[in-house]
Formats: structure tokens, C-alpha cells, sequence
């Protein structure tokens, strides 16, 4: 593998900010391309950027951002600890889902960014990001309801790693009881940090 970390993310990231390839670059105002430690640990994916992650170019600063971060901060983790992306980097009009095509398109750098952080835990928030990461590991996406709370080891992009899914923070804003569920999940994903640490399996907490 040539050049340093740093080095590999710097190229990845102009080539998401001069990318062309689906039509979402004609509508956005800013490719999102993530942020966080290229050390972490833990990695985030969730579907598309919003509105204000469009024109902030930074990846969940909008509401649900704003929960995201409070999530984290409840099991001791600060934003700067993890890595957050999205698996499409640029917004879909009116924040409409992202299209398969759109999915296809940008999931290359995606890979390339799993390759280069190399992380221990990769947490899918949303059904999309459930459904295509457990796709890359050659896993049959259960559904949501199923899928939520649980760690699946998997190789995703070459990488030996821990699946965890959860709910997107967005869908939590107006609904408390599912709030409840993110928090539960987010308790669970620290005992997983936690039990790494105390050198127990993964598969002791589910
Ligand atoms: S969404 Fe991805 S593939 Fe489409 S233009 Fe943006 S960076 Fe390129």
C-alpha cells in the first residue's frame, strides 16, 4: 500500500469534492465527504447528507447531528474519537432517499475510506446503510427491526470487523419511544467497546 494514511485520505477526499459520477453533484452545494479520527476505533455510516450538512459540507450537523452527538456523549465518546460518513456524500434534492444507481456510484469511496481507517466497529445508522454494508459483507440484511442492537463480525472491505446497526438519529427526532431504542442500542455498542477492552468476546453482551 503506497503513501502514508494521511496521504491516501487527502486524495480520497478531493476526489469526492471533484466527483461527477452520479447526478447528485449537479445539486448539491457541498460534497460531504466525512470526519473524525483516521485512528477510530469505531466508524459511522448513515445515508446522505441533509440540508445543512449540504451547505456546511460537514457530515450529521444538522437536528439530527445534534442528537447524534448527544448519543455519543452519553456513552462517553466525543464526535473527534469516531468517524462519520454517509454512504452517498453528496444530498438527493429535497432530501428524497438515495437511489441504487446513487448508491452504486459513490460506494467505492466508501470502501476506500473503510480500507484506510480500518475500524474495529462499524455502526449503520438507517435502513440504507444497514442494507448496503451488510451487502459489501456478503450478508442478508435481516430488516431493521431484526437487525437493530446486534453485532455481526464480517469482513467488509478486506477489513475484519464488528457490524453494529441501529436506527438513523433523524428518525428519532419526533418519536421519543425511538429515541428510547437509540439509547438502548448506544448502551449496547459501549458494552461492546468496553467488553473489547476487558478482552472478552464481542458475543458475550447479545
Ligand atoms: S454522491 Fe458520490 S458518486 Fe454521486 S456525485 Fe457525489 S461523490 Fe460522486
Amino acid at each position: 500500500m503506497r503513501g502514508s494514511k494521511l496521504e491516501r485520505y487527502e486524495k480520497l477526499v478531493e476526489q469526492i469534492r471533484r466527483c461527477t459520477k452520479c447526478r447528485l453533484h449537479a445539486t448539491r452545494k457541498n460534497p460531504v465527504p466525512g470526519e473524525g479520527s483516521l485512528e477510530a476505533e469505531v466508524m459511522f455510516v448513515g445515508e446522505a447528507p441533509g440540508r445543512r450538512e449540504d451547505e456546511l459540507g460537514r457530515p450529521f450537523v444538522g437536528m439530527a447531528g445534534n442528537l447524534l452527538t448527544a448519543l455519543l456523549r452519553e456513552i462517553g465518546l466525543s464526535r473527534e474519537e469516531v468517524y462519520i460518513t454517509n454512504i452517498v456524500k453528496c444530498r438527493p434534492p429535497g432530501n428524497r432517499d438515495p437511489r441504487d444507481d446513487e448508491i452504486a456510484a459513490c460506494l467505492p469511496y466508501l470502501i476506500e475510506q473503510i480500507k484506510i481507517i480500518g475500524p474495529k466497529i462499524l455502526v449503520t445508522l438507517g435502513r440504507h446503510a444497514g442494507r448496503t454494508i451488510y451487502g459489501l459483507a456478503g450478508l442478508k440484511w435481516p430488516g431493521m427491526s431484526k437487525a437493530h442492537g446486534a453485532a455481526v463480525r464480517a469482513t467488509v472491505a478486506g477489513v475484519s470487523l464488528t457490524i453494529f446497526s441501529t436506527y438513523h438519529p433523524a428518525a428519532a427526532l419526533y418519536n421519543k419511544g425511538l429515541r428510547t431504542v437509540l439509547q438502548e442500542d448506544f448502551r449496547r455498542l459501549k458494552s461492546l467497546l468496553s467488553g473489547e477492552g476487558r478482552g472478552r468476546t464481542l458475543f458475550d453482551y447479545f
